[in-house]
């Protein structure tokens, strides 16, 4: 499935299959002496077969292709070596390219340790990190390809001029990538549009919802005419900001109101009571991945509140307990 979204912009469709996200929007961006393919989905075969026959549709050679990850999530930089032509860069943000380098070089998961101490039943994670994406479809290394980008800097593809935005929040290093002559926004997961992006926790991070909002308010006013994001379809711009700006006050409302009625609970506890689009009958037979989410999810909501003395917890028998300030 191939669109030219804009003159000599293109955009690729890799299924991810299995995913509630469905698809990966991948661009392909034609210049004179070089392409930039802007996302690459998961490292695994259904993903590579579709993105490489569509850019062999697209006539993209690969000797002349540099890669861009918008950030380090495997679904946009799981193949990016395998797509960057000899000699040429794999462009990601400089603060999601340390914090990949560090996790690929870590044999044991922070997250994991954290999620368990938040009450996360230990043989569930154990079952869900052995169907993590994170690594098992992630780029194997941060080779000497890779090039860190940094807020503000620029990079040229034929009549293009992408501007860096670093906006952390959904990942560390997450960047958005601005082509103002043309008011076109390369958006990531930092917006979408029919899905809410997934804001977790972070080793890196330690208010990482409210990096996400800051980082919201901070490109709410850029003039853009087209917003090209990481996931299915586009929309109106300022209007989803100011929808995901609500959203995530509402959110923060009804975590608080969990907490306030429940002294007490662990976060898997609070998660439990918090309302999901997910359908199921109970948080007992709540699929396991999308509880891995949810709770991450959950934690971002009350590092927040924490952050603000709204919330403390306290550590009983070896979990995290949550009160009202
Ligand atoms: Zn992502």
């Amino acid at each position: 499935m191939i669109e030219e979204v804009a003159k000599n912009i293109y955009r690729v469709g890799v299924p991810l299959p299995g995913n509630p996200l469905k698809e990966l929007n991948s661009y392909l961006i034609r210049g004179e002496d070089s392409d930039l393919l802007i996302d690459t989905g998961f490292r695994r075969p259904a993903c590579r077969e579709a993105l490489e026959a569509g850019l062999a549709q697209l006539g993209s050679d690969p000797r002349r292709r540099d890669v861009l990850a918008t950030h380090l999530h495997s679904d946009h930089s799981g193949m990016a070596d395998l797509f960057v032509g000899p000699g040429r860069h794999i462009y990601m943000g400089r603060v999601d390219m340390e914090f990949l380098d560090q996790f690929l070089h870590s044999g044991v998961d922070r997250r994991t340790l954290r999620f368990v101490s938040e009450g996360f039943p230990p043989e569930l994670a154990q079952a869900v990190n052995e169907t993590n994406p994170a690594r098992k479809e992630a780029v194997p290394a941060v080779t000497p390809a890779f090039r860190g980008l940094e807020d503000g800097e620029v990079l040229q593809v034929g009549e293009y001029r992408l501007q860096t935005l670093l906006v952390p929040g959904h990942t560390p290093g997450n960047c958005m990538f601005w082509l103002e002559e043309q008011g076109i926004m390369f958006s990531g997961d930092h917006i979408l549009f029919d899905i809410t992006p997934n804001i977790t926790e972070w080793a890196t991070l330690d208010d990482a919802l409210g990096d996400y909002l800051d980082s919201l308010e901070r490109v709410r006013d850029y003039p853009v005419k087209r917003t090209l994001p990481g996931h299915r379809a586009t929309g109106d711009y300022r209007g989803r900001i100011d929808h995901l700006l609500v959203h995530h006050r509402e959110r923060l409302a009804e975590a608080m109101t969990v907490v306030e009625a429940n002294p007490g609970l662990t976060a898997y506890e609070i998660a439990g009571k918090m309302t999901w689009k997910i359908r199921s009958d109970s948080w007992e037979t709540f699929p396991m991945v999308q509880k891995w989410f949810a709770v991450g999810e959950c934690l971002s909501h009350l590092d927040y509140l924490r952050k603000r003395d709204k919330v403390r917890r306290e550590q009983k028998d070896g979990l995290w307990r949550y009160e009202a300030v």
